[in-house]
């Protein structure tokens, strides 16, 4: 008896490779993995769990080492071996616990094996995502797996404070790793992952927003640039996001909704506030010079300890390649989250002006987005194309709607332009991989629309001080 094996790719019958048949089980299967790992070195295939040794260089950061894992998995297991042996087993074996634990596999010349202080072979060591310490590390044997999952059990009854296992210092020296694109047709899934509203990339767009951007052009902020900043700093001080709801928000007053405080962003919100307070003893000169303004930031942003996370990545935002996203789309991000939490926050309001979380918006854009053609055309767009005005945003959920159609002509018009990224395409928002009911018989629903709004926006992931640190085990 033989059996035959079809790669992925494999269109005929003809195209199986045969193999005789091995004496045991045993070597069935690893006639498999070998095969089947062999398939994969060659064409990396996004949605097969990553069988690929972990490279580090001296810039990997914690965070890195998670590629692969998909974002709802809060540990991950390395197994660390002397030449290419059971890693891909061990891989495959976790598969069905990819939603908890993630795995990866790394070689025993990884400079991982000197940080974390490993001698013998193979050994696995168990990572949890906001702990850069292992929760265990033993040597591999056949009930590695069920001590994973124990750990994890007993990790998660103590609510994450498990006490992490010592391990050394070391300063890494080899290279690192490029992630393929994901075509979002085939793999609906996958790409689903990687939308999310990252209080990171708000945090990192608000600072250069309000500091690189306001302080461009030296000399004084005065007349409606004074007056622009100051709503804008009012609007932060007041709707900036620092709750993330962890349910649907429309189930709020069921008090079924449960909340996660934004930490990093409580913190943002005192120096808003502060710097608010600051322009509004400015009022009666109605004017501030750049310098005074940049000095009067930096200084309040240390008195409270530095919120904006200006080293870390980009998180939803960072581009399959670093010429592609950032800045820009952390600024729509929190143009996004500040009309929705506008909305949330004014929700039992009787008298809410929808129009002015917008025309705010728009103040700002208008005296200070230093992308000129962006300017000119959201200019354009608010004023004579799709004008900003009474008629069309009357309802306070008005105001989540009408930003989210200005963004989609813009998506239109950019879809297909060389500032595309090829892995987030200016599709019309949001495709059906994110939002399936938001569709119905070609067009948008306007009510799952906004309900998706609320859902997208009202949960936040919070900014992870440690996935940007450098590997210091
Ligand atoms: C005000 C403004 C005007 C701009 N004008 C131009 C221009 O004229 N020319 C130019 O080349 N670039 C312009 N840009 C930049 C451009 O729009 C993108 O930000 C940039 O190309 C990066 O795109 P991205 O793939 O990161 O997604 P972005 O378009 O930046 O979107 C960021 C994120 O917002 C979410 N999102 C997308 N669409 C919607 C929607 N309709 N409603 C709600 N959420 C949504 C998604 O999660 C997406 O990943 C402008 C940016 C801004 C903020």
């Amino acid at each position: 008896m033989n059996f035959q094996y079809f790669a992925r790719t494999a269109t005929t019958a003809t195209q199986g490779k045969l193999f005789e048949t091995p004496h045991s089980a045993e070597q069935i299967r690893d006639t498999l993995l070998r095969t089947v790992s062999n398939e994969y070195m060659f064409n990396r295939y996004p949605d097969w769990p990553n069988l690929g040794h972990i490279a580090v260089d001296s810039r990997t950061t914690y965070g890195q080492l998670w590629d692969g894992v998909p974002p709802k998995a809060n540990y991950m297991a390395i197994l660390f071996e002397e030449y290419d042996g059971v890693g891909a087993q061990f891989v495959m074996d976790l598969i069905s616990r990819n939603h908890i634990l993630g795995a990866r596999r790394a070689l025993s010349n990884s400079p991982l094996v000197q940080m974390l202080n490993i001698r013998n072979f193979p050994t696995v060591a168990l990572f949890r995502r906001d702990h850069q310490q292992a929760l265990y590390m033993q040597r591999y044997n056949n009930q590695t797996v069920k001590d994973l999952d124990d750990t994890i059990t007993s990790d998660m009854e103590q609510g994450g404070r498990r006490a992490p296992i010592l391990t050394t210092t070391y300063a890494p020296t080899t290279t690192t790793t490029q992630t393929p694109l994901i075509d979002c047709h085939s793999y609906p899934e996958r790409c689903r992952d990687m939308y999310y509203v990252s209080e990171t990339d708000m945090l990192k767009a608000m600072r250069m927003a309000l500091l690189d951007e306001v302080t461009r052009v030296p000399g004084s902020i005065r007349g409606d640039n004074f007056t622009n900043l100051h709503e804008f700093m009012t609007l932060l001080s007041n709707h900036f996001p620092v709750l993330s709801f962890q349910n649907d928000v429309r189930r709020m007053r069921a008090k079924r909704t449960t909340s996660v405080i934004l930490r990093n962003s409580e913190r943002a919100r005192l120096v808003f506030t502060h710097m608010r307070e600051f322009l509004e003893g400015r009022k009666s000169i109605g004017s501030v010079t750049a310098d005074e303004y940049r000095r009067q930031f930096e200084s309040v942003e240390r008195v409270y300890a530095s919120p904006f996370p200006v080293n870390s990545t980009w998180q939803h935002c960072k581009g399959s390649s670093p010429q592609y996203r950032g800045y820009t789309c952390g600024l729509w991000t929190t143009f996004h989250a500040l009309t929705v939490h506008t909305y949330i926050d004014t929700i039992k309001d009787d008298f809410v002006n929808p129009m002015k979380p917008l025309s705010t918006i728009q103040g700002w854009v208008k005296s200070f987005f230093g992308c000129e053609h962006c300017r000119n055309h959201f200019m354009h767009m608010t004023t004579t194309l799709f004008p900003l005005n009474e008629r069309r945003v009357r309802h306070p959920h008005d105001m989540m709607t009408y930003l989210w159609r200005a963004h989609n002509i813009v998506n239109n018009r950019l879809h297909g332009d060389t500032t595309e990224d090829p892995q987030f395409t200016k599709m019309q928002f949001p495709a059906p991989f994110l939002c399936p009911t938001c569709h119905s018989g070609g067009q948008f629903s306007r009510r799952q629309i906004r309900n998706f709004l609320l859902r997208y926006y009202g949960s936040i992931k919070p900014h992870n001080r440690l996935a940007d640190q450098r590997l210091a085990f």
